[in-house]
């Protein structure tokens, strides 16, 4: 222990979070690493927090940084969890300490298998250079192998491309036989089993032949790195230390890992909140917690904490009672110190342009009274969700990033820009190299297979491709784009490589897209993203496994102290905080969605979507209730607006945790809360509408 008083760094803790941090690990207890401990607690009663301050507690105590694994939910969270720790042993030893690459093994489960296959590459047998596919990729890869298995022709009911990913994810990540998940959750794919099977055992042996790595093949590969002894041997050795973060949210796969880390679960912290559990539908499971001592044995600890930091209590009244309703609240209740007289909005809006120009007007209204615009967020059910707001922030000139949905990384240009730094990493990339040879005039998908082709009878050498006559549209460019992926394909020039890139792609990304400027702002936004990033390699591995780039008409380059609006789906809100929460589209069939309202645990897993989204607010929280929704237009419904319900989440005694808000009279400035009755139906529309035909 250094400089600073001895147990300084706890100074900020309540005495539970003292004894989570601090148990099992003694003066000489960073060298042999203490029971198996689970925090199990509420929401914003410090977990993260905790966790943060027994990774100094470990530090400070001698334990060696670079062998701490530390695994959270986002890189955004592992970042934020590493600047903690620096500034508490910072603190506590009375200096700057530099972390930079001490605290290495910080990350999600995905990043560090992907670092891990690559630095055990040649053990296992496989290339080091593999790159990752996103879902996006993957999904595609899929469709083509479809189309060739002949399965895609004549029986329209075969699962599409998408669905086909989510079979094969959910098998692989909860570790159950194809037919059982077939059974159990698709019951009506269940009669294409056997093309299924055949289908993912083709696009297995394809990701190999292309030396390509999808989401699940990374945590498959770890877990079977554990599986190997040997190789578990190394791994336990280098990280006797190892903490998660988001425990509930962990699939059968990811508790494989854990496990195989740490068999008899010594060295082990694990934090969750059992009430948060919403990736259910990626076949996460709660039972990692609740089976937490029967796996790990008597040894195993669970420790709770009772406090709520986070939000002022009418907002916990409101969380406690979204709990109550669920069918497994586990009798826990937020309580906490932050008192105040302000009960969240209930807020009916006409429509989802009203519901836009609402919430732009109190952001606005908020930011008057001093709160930055990034101390305020949007949250929506799904990613799509934020289309007439961001119309109506990028008309009103105000700044905001988007998190969730990863809507950026799937535009064309920005798949375009990717492909060629994919293709550069691994050429063996069919995927990367048929998109980008087709980005030129003239050619298409025989001649790219071709050039593919013969790519690869040459050894991947570009420059044979010089000899290979291109249709005579792409007459001028061919020799250009060959001297590019020459240069491409000697060592990699981070990150000046990506202007040459762009002084080939950008003139024609002119010449195939339309709204040009807004997406060479993207890629401004993307090459901003790629100076910050050490190498190719992890650029690409980064923004294939979390993209923490967000997206916004007016987002810049990512200043520290620029100011931006927060939006954000809920599930990539998960762990995170502001002061003023918006949670929009609160009627049914946006909240509980209605693509998961199929079975008794869909709802319960929405609610707790719910509850998460709720329990982000520190001071404010607004839920707001469009009672009029745009479906997709539909000429037999009209012109697509369908009249909509409060969520059924709503219950009469979560009404009266809220104060609900009535529309503003012409004339009158400040919108006011007032305990009128809320505005339940829109008579003029329902007037109206009865004689559509
Ligand atoms: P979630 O369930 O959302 O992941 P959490 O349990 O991880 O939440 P944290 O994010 O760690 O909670 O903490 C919530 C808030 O409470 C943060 O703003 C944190 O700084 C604050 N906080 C935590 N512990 C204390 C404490 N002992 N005193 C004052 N504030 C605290
Ligand atoms: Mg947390």
């Amino acid at each position: 222990m250094a400089a600073g008083a001895p147990g300084d760094h706890l100074r900020d803790l309540n005495p539970e979070q003292r004894a989570a941090v601090t148990f099992g690990i003694d003066e000489s207890g960073a060298s042999r690493p203490g029971p198996p401990l689970l925090i199990a607690a509420g929401a914003g009663t410090g977990k993260t927090t905790t966790l943060a301050h027994r990774v100094a507690h470990l530090v400070l105590h001698g334990a060696d940084p670079r062998r701490i694994l530390l695994l959270t939910f986002t890189r955004r969270a592992a970042e934020d969890m590493t600047a903690r720790v620096r500034r508490i042993c910072s603190r506590a030893f009375g200096r700057e300490i530099d972390f930079g690459a001490a605290l290495a093994w910080a990350g999600t489960f995905h990043g560090i298998a992907a670092r891990l296959l690559r630095e055990f590459a040649r053990e296992l047998g496989i290339s080091p250079e593999f790159t990752i596919l996103d879902r996006g990729d993957a999904q595609d890869l899929l469709d083509v192998l479809r189309e060739e298995a002949g399965f895609a022709g004549g029986d329209r009911r075969f699962p599409k491309k998408a669905l086909c990913l989510e079979i094969c994810s959910f098998a692989v990540n909860s570790g159950r036989p194809l037919g059982e998940v077939l059974a159990r959750r698709f019951p009506w794919c269940a009669p294409y089993e056997t093309e299924l099977r055949r289908l993912f055992r083709a696009y297995a042996e394809a990701k190999q032949r292309q030396a390509v790595m999808d989401y699940d093949d990374l945590l498959l590969g770890w877990a079977e790195m554990l599986a190997c002894a040997p190789l578990a041997e190394r791994l336990r050795a280098r990280f006797p230390f190892v903490l998660v973060d988001e425990y509930q949210d962990t699939n059968p796969l990811q508790a494989r890992i854990v496990e195989g880390l740490c068999p008899d679960g010594r060295g082990l912290t694990a934090v969750g909140d059992e009430l948060q559990a919403i990736y259910g539908f990626r076949a996460a499971t709660v039972r990692n917690m609740l089976d937490f001592r029967r796996r790990f044995g008597p040894e195993a600890t669970i420790l709770p904490l009772t406090t709520n930091y986070r939000s002022v209590t009418p907002v916990l009244e409101l969380a406690n009672a979204i709990a109550a309703d669920s069918r497994e609240s586990f009798g826990r209740r937020l309580i906490g110190p932050r008192a105040s007289e302000e009960r969240p909005w209930l807020m009916p809006v006409a429509d989802e342009t009203d519901q836009a120009r609402r919430v732009v007007e109190l952001v606005l209204d908020n930011r008057e009274a001093g709160l930055h615009l990034r101390e305020q967020a949007v949250l929506v059910r799904s990613a799509h969700h934020t289309g007439l707001l961001e119309l109506e922030l990028a008309r009103r000139r105000i700044p905001y990033r988007k998190y969730g949905g990863l809507r950026m990384l799937e535009a064309a240009h920005v798949k375009d820009l990717l492909a060629f730094l994919r293709f550069a990493e691994n050429p063996r990339d069919r995927l990367a190299g048929f998109r980008l040879l087709q980005l030129l005039p003239g050619v298409g998908p025989a001649f790219a297979r071709k050039a593919l082709d013969r790519l690869e009878a040459l050894g991947f050498d570009p420059s044979g491709l010089a000899l290979l006559p291109p249709p005579p549209a792409a007459r001028r460019l061919w020799p250009e784009l060959v001297r590019l992926l020459e240069r491409l394909g000697r060592a990699s020039d981070w990150p000046s490589e990506l202007a040459a890139i762009r002084a080939f792609y950008d003139p024609l990304a002119g010449e195939l897209y339309d709204e040009i400027e807004g997406r060479l702002a993207d890629l401004d936004l993307l090459a901003a993203a790629a100076e910050a990033s050490p190498s190719r390699r992890r650029f690409l591995a980064d923004l294939a496994l979390d993209p923490a780039v967000g997206s916004g008409l007016e987002a810049g380059r990512p200043v520290r102290d620029e100011d931006y609006l927060v939006l954000s789906t809920i599930h990539s809100a998960k762990g995170r905080e502001w002061k003023a929460v918006f949670v929009l589209f609160v009627i049914d069939g946006w909240i509980p969605s209605d693509m998961a309202t199929g079975s008794a645990e869909e709802i319960e897993e929405e609610r707790r979507l719910f509850y998460v989204a709720v329990t982000r607010a520190r001071d404010q929280l607004r839920l707001l209730l469009p009672l009029r929704c745009h479906i997709h237009a539909d000429p037999r419904i009209g012109d697509g607006h369908v009249r909509a319900a409060p969520s059924r989440f709503l219950t009469e005694a979560i009404r009266g945790c809220c104060v609900r808000w009535r529309q503003p009279v012409a004339g009158e400035r400040e919108p006011s809360p007032a305990a009128d009755a809320a505005v339940l139906l829109d008579l003029a529309a329902e007037l109206r509408d009865r004689w559509r035909s």
